[in-house]
This record gives structure tokens, sequence and C-alpha cells, in this order.
């Protein structure tokens, strides 16, 4: 704990992956831990971690990135912040994010952005960015973040870490401030896949107060880990629209010496095919800034967080809470998901992206019916300057390309570091993703591939 605080120390000033540091708090907890011996029934026994701003925190403020939430402390612990407690883990401070998750770059935060720790001119990739920069500047053992349509994958690739999307229902989201609540999952951001792994196996499990998470019991990954050595038998399938066009050619290069490298392993590359990828950007951006209109009816200034002085009346408390509270993002998808769902334009978008969700779920069904897993860049490019891409959001939603379906599909899928890009000198990540429930395969194959 004393070494990752002085890194926090060190590295802040650069990166700003913090929106609450808990400096003060820390070290005494980490104290009490050590006066009590190390506990076997502890699988994280003083371990320290970072979690995403997302994730509610018992007597620490937790903003969502949101100035609506800006002074909001909850009292009560989301249920994988809880489990990592349980299981021993020192919780160092809150990560930066996106506001409610909304973003791939961390620069619609309302604190200002966080820097990517390679190099400091350049974006962490979001939403979890900050989670993700804390990992890769040695602030923290492990983070969680959550991923709606790549927001752990994306920054991971990003950042050179590994970041795991569970399966829909594998991780409680009790706890997690809503987005996209049928495409959100928490999950990890580590320096490892068997961190990974380890953290996956904390925070998995039913929970009664998530009416969708799972009641499967939750697979030994470790052991999973252990039983694989190298990848026979293994088949990887890469989906024909996850290579070639849009892709930045150093981001290929690295994919592909990285299949290569599989090969060698004793894995057999299958083509496969998930021909309704090119209407997942359209699909995605419907249906999730319409749960999230729903969603963040909530913050109206009455219950939570921020409320807008001397109102005239009730509606004028509402309005200018909301103008006042909101980020520009925001209030676009909010504005996006209000007009998707209104009556007369239900059909015409909201019904036919709930209809393209499906046909692409069936693109995975039929291509994981023909391999083990599957594997493409998480990102078409290695991360971008701060600032470039702002005056542009469909173009950042572009940045989504290959992360986005999975969500709609409700699968795993974990993103591994596979080398610097030849041009850029930034992190490539590799995504592989897999069957529902089938974290144990795929953190195996990941883990002996990273
Ligand atoms: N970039 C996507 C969005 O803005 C995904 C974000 C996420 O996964 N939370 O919605």
């Amino acid at each position: 704990t004393a070494a990752c605080l002085d890194r926090i120390t060190a590295t802040e000033p650069a990166i700003t992956a913090l929106l609450t540091n808990r400096a003060e708090g820390a070290p005494a907890e980490a104290r009490a831990l050590d006066g009590a011996g190390p506990d076997p029934a502890k699988p994280l026994w003083g371990v320290p971690l970072t979690v995403k701003d997302a994730l509610t925190t018992a007597g620490t403020r937790t903003t969502c990135g949101s100035r609506i939430l800006g002074d909001f402390t909850p009292h009560y612990d989301a249920f994988a912040v809880a489990r990592l407690r349980e299981a021993g883990a020192v919780i160092l401070g809150k990560t930066n994010m996106d506001e409610f998750a909304m973003g791939s770059s961390t620069e619609n935060s309302a604190f200002g952005p966080t820097r990517n720790p390679w190099n400091a001119t350049r974006v962490p990739g979001g939403s979890s960015g900050g989670s993700a920069a804390s990992v890769a500047a040695g602030q923290c053992f492990g983070s969680l973040g959550t991923d709606t349509g790549g927001s752990i994958r994306q920054p991971a690739s990003l950042c050179g870490c590994v970041g795991l999307k569970p399966t829909y229902g594998r991780v409680s989201r009790f706890g997690l401030v809503a987005y996209g609540s049928s495409l959100d999952q928490i999950g990890p951001l580590t320096r490892t896949v068997e961190d990974a792994a380890l953290l996956l196996s904390v925070i998995a499990g039913h929970d009664p107060r998530d009416a969708t998470s799972a009641t499967l019991p939750v697979d030994d990954y470790m052991g999973a880990l252990a039983a694989r050595k190298d990848l026979s038998g293994v088949r990887i399938g890469v989906p024909r629209e996850f290579r070639g066009e849009g892709i930045d050619p150093e981001v290929s290069a690295a994919c592909e010496a990285a299949l290569d490298t599989a090969e060698g392993l004793g894995a057999t590359i299958v083509d496969v095919e998930l021909p309704h990828t090119p209407y997942s950007i359209a699909a995605y951006y419907i249906i999730a800034p319409a749960e999230a209109s729903s969603n963040l009816a909530r913050f109206d200034g009455v219950r939570y967080g921020r409320r807008a002085e001397s109102p005239r009346d009730l509606a004028d408390l509402y309005v200018r809470s909301r103008a006042e509270g909101f980020g520009d993002e925001v209030q676009r998808r909010i504005m996006l998901g209000t007009y998707v769902l209104s009556s007369g334009y239900y059909d015409a978008y909201y019904r036919k992206a709930a209809q393209v969700r499906r046909l692409i779920r069936e693109d995975y069904e039929k291509a994981l019916a023909q391999c083990d897993v599957l594997c493409g860049p998480a990102s078409p490019v290695t991360a971008w300057g701060l600032g470039e891409l702002t005056s542009d959001p469909l173009k950042m939603y572009m940045m989504d390309v290959f992360t986005l379906s999975l969500n709609l599909a409700g699968l795993p899928g974990l993103c591994i570091p596979v080398g610097m890009g030849s041009r850029s000198g930034m992190p490539v990540g590799l995504q592989m993703l897999g069957r529902a429930f089938g974290e144990g395969d795929l953190l195996a194959a990941a883990n002996v591939l990273s």
C-alpha cells in the first residue's frame, strides 16, 4: 500500500487517474489487516486496488464523472466492492471516467481528462480510462471498471493492460450507477491475466439484489489457468469483419503477429464471419441511449446530488438541476434516447435496433459453433491525441466498432497487450471473445498467449 501510494504521488500530477485519492484512509485499513496476519480465506489480503467512480463506495464520494453527483457520498458498497473488501483488498482511490460512462477517451469527465501513462499527450481510452491508467502507471495492482460497449477492453488496449468484460449476469450490478442496464457489466483491469482471473473469482457470483444476476455456480478460474499449458486443441476464429479495412496497419501487424504466436503454441486459426458487425454501432447508439435516458431520469435535483439554487418552481428545479448538472455528451444521449423511445419513432428506431441486436447475437452463436474463441483488435487505432476527436462525436463513436457488438450479445471478452505499435510506439491490445459463462476457457487461453 505504501509503495502504491508513493506511485500515486509520483504519477498523478501527469496523468490524473483518480477522482478521489484515499491516501488518508487506506494506510490505516492496510495496517489493520496486517495486524490480523495473513488470512488464507482472503485471496486479496492487503492487495491495493482502485475502483471506477461508477461503483458506490460506502463513505467515499462517488461521482460517476458527473457534476450532478459531485458531492454524493453513498452509504453502501456496490456488491463487487463489498466482495473486494471481504477478500482483504485495500481500496486506494476512485478512478476517473467519462461522465456516466459515456465516451471512449475519458475526456467527457466533468473533472477533466485522464492522460495515458505511456505518453501524456494521448488519451487513455474510455470510459474506464482512469482505471486503465492507474493500473498501467503502477498505482495499484488492479482496478474495477465497467463495460457497456467496450469501456474495459478499449482502455486496457490503449494503456497496455489486461481488461476483462464478463458475461452479462456474471457479476452483480448492484451499486453500479446504471448506464445501459441490459449491456453494463463490471470487470477487472489488471497487469496480468492471472490477476484478472483472481479478481473475477472474487467479484463473480449470484446476488439477489440484481434480478439479472446469474445463479450459475462460479467456475474455478485459477484452476482453469493452471490446467492449460499451451493452445493445442484451441480453435481461434478470426471474424472477417475484424480484419482489413479501417484498421491501422500497426494494429493489424501486432494482432496478426499474436495470431502467429498462437498457432505456434498449437492453436488452429479458422476464418469466421460476423456479418451484422457493420450495424452494431447504429444498434448500440440507439439501445444504449434509450436505456440511459430512462436510467438518468432519477437525477432530478430532488433525491440525489446537486440541486439548482433558488428554483422558481418544481419544473424549474428539474430543468436547471439537469441542465447545469449534466455535461454535453450526456445531454446529447438523453435527447437521442428520449427521441428513439417516443411514440411514433419507437417502431422505426428502438424496435429495429432490438431486432438487429438479435441478429448480432445469432452471428456470434454461429461463429462460436465453429471455434472456441474469437480474436481481433480491441480498437482500430492506438491511443490518439487529447482533443483530437472531441469535436466529432460520430468519429468517437466509430472507435467502438470492435467492442460494442459483444455487449449486444451479452458474451464475455478480454483484451491482452500484444506489443507496441511500430509507428506510434503505443500499446496494441488483442481482444479474445468467448462463449457465455466461458470465462475459464477464455482466461486460460489468454494466459498462455500473453
Ligand atoms: N464508448 C461507448 C459509449 O460511449 C461505450 C462506453 C462504455 O462501455 N461504457 O457508450
